[in-house]
């Protein structure tokens, strides 16, 4: 059930790679769209790490979508859903909400982009997310995006940003720092071990840091042209 695989067809002297169909399979009771044939990269680093700021470069850039989990979540809360007081209770605890409740609103987000190019931003959070992710949606990203940045600067960066969040408080940020580290950088770990880890410092100024980004993002050929 949804396991689609890349054809590649042989046309005269090129080999052209047909496009993965899009299929339909079961979730729970609904019919959601596989996203099987989608590019797909995710950001990682922990709070503050500039995640969300580079992502809006990346999308002007490189014509990307941007998912924030944390956005995503944060919406489904003023929405009024069923489950808005439950992931508000764990975003002021910096906990992880189910996978199911996550991994729903991306795909949503995901079909109604009408792209097919994706930063995930801040999934997956544990090894469970990445899992569950893998599972339902048969995505494989193409590589991960890691901030890398010292637990001082983040703080010092969310304590600035003054954007209003309910888990931007030195008691959340340290309990989301510790969740970072025990939960996030193990799939990180996971990715690494499969060569998908491209890290960047992301302590230095936003444009340095962009600069960095750009790097991994454009195509070697386009690199040895320039
Ligand atoms: N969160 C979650 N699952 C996700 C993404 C976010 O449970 O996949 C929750 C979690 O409680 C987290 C909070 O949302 O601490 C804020 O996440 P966001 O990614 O916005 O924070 P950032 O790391 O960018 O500061
Ligand atoms: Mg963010």
């Amino acid at each position: 059930m949804g396991t689609v695989v890349e054809t590649p067809v042989k046309e005269a002297d090129a080999t052209v790679t047909v496009k993965k169909p899009t299929v339909v399979f079961v979730l729970g009771k609904h019919f959601v769209l596989a996203l099987s044939s989608v590019f797909v990269v995710i950001l990682s680093g922990g709070p503050g790490s500039g995640k969300g700021t580079q992502c809006a470069n990346i999308v002007e850039h490189f014509g990307y979508t941007h998912l924030s989990a944390g956005d995503l979540l944060r919406a489904e809360i003023k929405s009024g859903s069923e489950n808005g007081t439950m992931i508000q209770n764990m975003i002021k605890e910096g906990k992880i909400v189910p996978s199911e409740v996550t991994i729903k609103l991306l795909q949503k987000a995901m079909e109604e982009s009408g792209n097919d190019k994706f930063l995930i931003d801040g999934f997956p959070r544990n090894e469970e997310n990445r899992a569950a992710f893998e599972a339902v949606t048969k995505i494989e990203p193409e590589f991960v995006l890691f901030f890398d940045c010292s637990e001082e600067e983040m703080e010092r960066r969310i304590l600035n940003r003054n954007q209003g969040r309910e888990d931007d408080n030195v008691e959340t940020i340290r309990k989301r720092f510790k969740v970072f580290l025990e939960s996030s950088l193990p799939v990180v770990q996971y990715y690494e071990a499969k060569g998908k880890v491209r890290k960047i410092d992301a302590a230095k100024p936003v444009a340095e840091v962009f600069d960095a980004v750009k790097a991994v993002f454009t195509p070697k050929d386009e690199k040895a042209a320039a």
